[in-house]
């Protein structure tokens, strides 16, 4: 052993993969993780599926990692209250704590609707706590109403169906999935809802959420028992307003492509970093479970002294209304998106791949077709062109249809 110290703040999917990270990397020093929260790092995929389906519950959620064998710290309950980089000094709710390196994973907050604060029957989902709250909302089958038809709604609203609750999914864009997908695309979606029993009412902003109800900008008041507000997450970031560490305009830390933040030591990881990509020619702010799990190795590589970069094919999954959504990469404006099987003329698998002018694929949607998103992912990481004639077969596996 010796006397460095790297400390981790936040205790959730890429802190306790940091720790875990820096050990199997040969670390030898005192690894401390601090997070928030009273429970023991989990994950939160499953809590708007398996946790509200109740078909998991907390056992399933946690993570397989032995940090007492790992010779690492745990600390659940403890907060960081604030950083002096030049002292080397986090401040957290039960004194400082020193450090050689900081890792800074303090992931994402869901965003709230202004005046709900404190209301009993409005909740977010971001927590087990919050899961386990909102499941006994839907165990009691009142009427459930999900402000956002994000990944969030969707998902809550397919376990709230399933529980036998009237659900109304409110959304003020004019379509589901608004700025995960194309309106052509999540179209399809709509019908998911209609199938499954639950009410899609899209370009309908809410501006008042009372006890029992909710009033959209149109006048009309829809009866609700419980609100479940899913209109986005932003970094967790506030507690190092003064510190002087970089933030972008999104809140997130800004770190470089090393994930390395402008103090010196100090790293930042998962929902609350962003970082440059030289793949897709801009920052990227990432909040997606693959990011959160990937990009450790590369903070622990940083701290032991090797310089390896973060830059993966962002990647995302979702289960919503008995279907598995896969999403890779990112397409810019003019990719050209590929049909693969047409949801319209009644198929039930389908995805759309994204190709560039020379044929290289950017981006790959996929639902109930996991061979293509696994084929997909490697020809996205891989960049290498496609053609489009056999892209748009289905009968051609993905794999097979490189130039
Ligand atoms: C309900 C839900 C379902 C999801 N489903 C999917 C999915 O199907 N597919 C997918 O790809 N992604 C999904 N995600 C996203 C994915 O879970 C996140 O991208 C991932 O958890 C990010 O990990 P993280 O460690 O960066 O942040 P987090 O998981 O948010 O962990 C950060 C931890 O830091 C703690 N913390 C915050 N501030 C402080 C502080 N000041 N001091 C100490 N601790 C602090 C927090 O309490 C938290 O425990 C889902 C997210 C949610 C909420």
């Amino acid at each position: 052993m010796t006397d460095e110290r790297a400390v981790i703040v936040g205790a959730g999917l890429a802190g306790a993969w940091t720790a875990a990270r820096l050990r199997e990397q040969g670390f030898e020093g005192r690894v401390t993780l601090l997070g928030a929260e009273p429970h023991p790092p989990y994950d939160r995929p499953p809590l708007s599926k398996e946790v509200l389906l109740g078909t998991g519950d907390a056992a399933d959620t946690a993570l397989d990692i032995d940090f007492a064998a790992l010779g690492v710290d745990l600390l659940p309950g403890r907060a960081a209250t604030g950083l002096r980089p030049a002292a080397r000094l986090l401040d957290t709710d039960a004194g400082p704590l020193p450090y050689d390196h900081l890792v800074l994973a303090t992931g994402a907050e869901p965003v709230t609707l202004p005046g709900t604060a404190g209301q009993p029957n409005v909740s977010v989902l971001r927590t087990l706590d919050d899961a386990r709250r909102l499941k006994r909302v839907l165990d009691a089958r009142g009427s459930v109403v999900a402000v956002g038809a994000g990944w969030i709604g969707a998902e809550t609203a397919t376990a709230a169906r399933a529980a036998g609750c009237r659900v109304t999914v409110v959304e003020a864009a004019h379509q589901p999935l608004p700025g995960a997908l194309p309106a052509a695309f999540a179209e399809p979606m709509r019908q998911w809802y209609a199938e499954a029993g639950a009410e899609l009412r899209t370009g309908h902003a809410v501006t008042a959420v009372r006890d029992g109800e909710v009033e959209l900008a149109d006048g009309t008041v829809i009866g609700a028992d419980a609100v479940l507000v899913g209109i986005g997450s932003r970094p967790a970031t506030g507690w190092l307003a003064g510190s002087g560490i970089g933030l972008a305009p999104d809140g997130s830390v800004r770190a470089d492509e090393r994930l390395r933040t402008d103090a010196p030591g100090v790293y930042a990881v998962g929902d609350c970093a962003s970082y440059p990509s030289a793949r897709y020619g801009r920052r990227l702010l990432v909040h997606h479970w693959d990011n959160a799990l990937t990009g450790p190795a590369t903070v622990a590589a940083g701290i032991l002294g090797r310089a390896e970069v973060h830059d993966p094919v962002p990647y995302f999954w979702s289960e919503q209304f008995g279907r598995r959504v896969q999403f890779a990469g990112r397409h810019a404006e003019g990719d050209l998106p590929v049909r693969r099987g047409d949801p319209a003329a009644g198929d039930a698998a389908w995805s759309v791949c994204w190709l560039r002018a020379d044929g290289t694929p950017t981006a790959l949607l996929t639902v109930d077709k996991p061979r293509d998103l696994m084929q997909g992912r490697r020809l996205l990481q891989r960049a290498v062109p496609l053609d489009p004639a056999l892209v748009a077969d289905p009968s051609v596996p993905l794999k097979a249809t490189a130039r």
